[in-house]
């Protein structure tokens, strides 16, 4: 269960933050509502906790919230403290304690200008306190504060919104921790100004020197890598080359090994040809022959028929003559 929360600090009649233990009872605190304005009961019983509470009994205040109590507490923390922790930049948070020589009360900068929630005066210099319960300082604040030289730095309550934490001293004392402050602005013709920015710079410079650190790191790595890399590719480069070699080797034997054959074949075709070709020629050479043989026969029949053919006739003279006879 979220405890309810009352109000325990108000305004005085100067506008200044005033605790229920301070007061006296009743309508005699001479307090008003930090909320709304209007005059307050302070309730100093014995059977409850001290609060303070509008007038009438059922009396409501829409105005006044927690997060009221939470700021004005805070604010009031800050107020009676000696010394406040501060972080020594944004960027790399380390913290740095400083004595308080004073604190002031929401002090108007300017007539148009915001009022700081709290000035604490601290080595003669001035640093202005914003608490930030339900939102943090807007980029007007932060103009306003650079505009009028101001150092300023904010406390950011917004995640203890649930305020189910009593809002003592030890809560405070935890609650405005420097991982919840951040440096709004910082005036460079301070000490304190100057030292925050030289923090930052000197922070990020380191940061950076890490980084280029962990980038060379790197860059050795990747380095290496490469190497390794070009070494495989020269290495399956020459396992390549030396395949290319084999295979060349090889396809000129299998070429080689392919024209000798055909060399033979060719031998052994061209050999049968000439043999078949030396048998036809022999073979027409005889036939040539007797083609000559038999005409010779021819013509020598002829001139023996001739001869006949002339015994015949000369014959048949013969025998006619004869007769004749
Ligand atoms: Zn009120």
């Amino acid at each position: 269960m979220t405890p309810q929360i009352q109000m325990t600090v108000a305004l005085d009649r100067n506008g200044q933050i005033t605790s229920i233990n301070d007061v006296q009872s009743g309508l005699a605190c001479g307090c008003i509502c930090p909320s709304c304005g209007e005059p307050l009961i302070a309730r100093r019983g014995d059977k409850n906790a001290h609060h303070f509470a509008h007038q009438g009994i059922e009396s409501h205040c829409d105005a006044w919230g927690p997060e009221t109590e939470l700021h004005l507490r805070a604010k009031a923390y800050l107020l009676s403290q000696q010394f406040i922790t501060l972080p020594s930049c944004n960027f790399d948070k380390k913290p740095f304690k400083l004595p308080i020589s004073k604190a002031i009360q929401e002090k108007q900068l300017s007539p148009t200008g915001r009022i700081p929630d709290l000035l604490l005066e601290i080595d003669h210099e001035l640093l202005a306190i914003e608490i930030a319960v339900t939102h943090s300082t807007t980029k007007q604040k932060r103009a306003t504060y650079r505009k009028h030289s101001i150092t300023a730095i904010e406390f950011t309550l917004s995640d203890f919104k649930n305020y189910d934490t009593p809002f003592d001293d030890a809560f405070f004392a935890k609650a405005l921790d420097i991982n919840r402050a951040s440096w709004l602005t910082v005036d460079l013709f301070s000490s304190l100004g100057l030292e925050i920015f030289k923090n930052e710079t000197k922070s990020r410079r380191r940061q950076i020197e890490i980084l280029d650190q962990g980038l060379s790191e790197s860059e050795k790595q990747v380095s290496k890598r490469l190497r390794s890399i070009n070494t495989e590719i020269k290495k399956a480069s020459s396992e390549l080359h030396n395949l290319r070699m084999i295979f060349e080797h090889e396809l000129n034997g299998a070429a080689g090994a392919a024209m000798k054959e055909y060399e033979a074949r060719k031998a052994e075709q061209e050999a049968r040809i000439d043999k078949a070709l030396s048998l036809k020629t022999k073979e027409l050479n005889r036939l040539t022959r007797d083609i000559e043989i038999a005409r010779q026969w021819e013509s020598e029949l002829s001139a023996v028929n001739e001869k006949l053919r002339e015994e015949n006739r000369k014959l048949k003279k013969e025998k006619k003559a004869l007769l004749a006879d």
